[in-house]
């Protein structure tokens, strides 16, 4: 039994996948798994423990790498 939790995610609609294909004009990010309590399933916070973004820190990882932005959030740090 395969217990990894590999899906794909649009980076535009948070759609998901099983499968990796197009949505809104770019192939979706591949979401490997991770173990439980890993750094990048929590949310970014700054240093005074702000929320600075809901999205977990692969998704902004992920995001960073396929369209260029989001390196701001990580200055805070
Ligand atoms: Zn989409």
């Amino acid at each position: 039994m395969n217990e990894d939790c590999n899906f794909y995610i649009c980076s535009t609609c948070f759609a998901t996948s099983e499968e990796p294909r197009e949505c809104h004009g770019e192939m979706m990010i591949h979401c490997g798994s991770f173990a439980p309590g890993d750094e990048r399933l929590k949310p970014l916070m700054d240093s005074e423990g702000n929320l600075i973004t809901s999205a977990p820190r692969w998704y902004l990882e992920k995001a960073k790498l396929q369209q260029g932005y989001g390196r701001d959030y990580f200055r805070h740090t």
